[in-house]
């Protein structure tokens, strides 16, 4: 899957509704991203880090987060 062009520079995406934060490398089908964009429901993290997303409360996605990281 192709990542979002306007993220090219991010690699965790998180869903704002959802608290889950995706790895824009690792997305599939199921992490619905195409949605997530067009609902302009998420958000993005300084530092680019997963680390970063659970401090701010996001849970990781089960589709893209592999158990090593999450
Ligand atoms: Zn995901």
């Amino acid at each position: 899957m192709a990542r979002p062009a306007r993220f090219e520079q991010f690699r965790w995406l998180g869903d704002k509704r959802s608290m889950r934060v995706h790895d824009a490398d690792h997305a599939s089908e199921a992490c619905r991203i195409d949605e997530l964009m067009a609902s302009e429901q998420f958000t993005c993290f300084g530092p680019d880090t997963l680390a970063e997303a659970r401090n701010r409360g996001f849970r990781p996605c089960p589709h893209c987060v592999t158990p090593a990281e999450g």
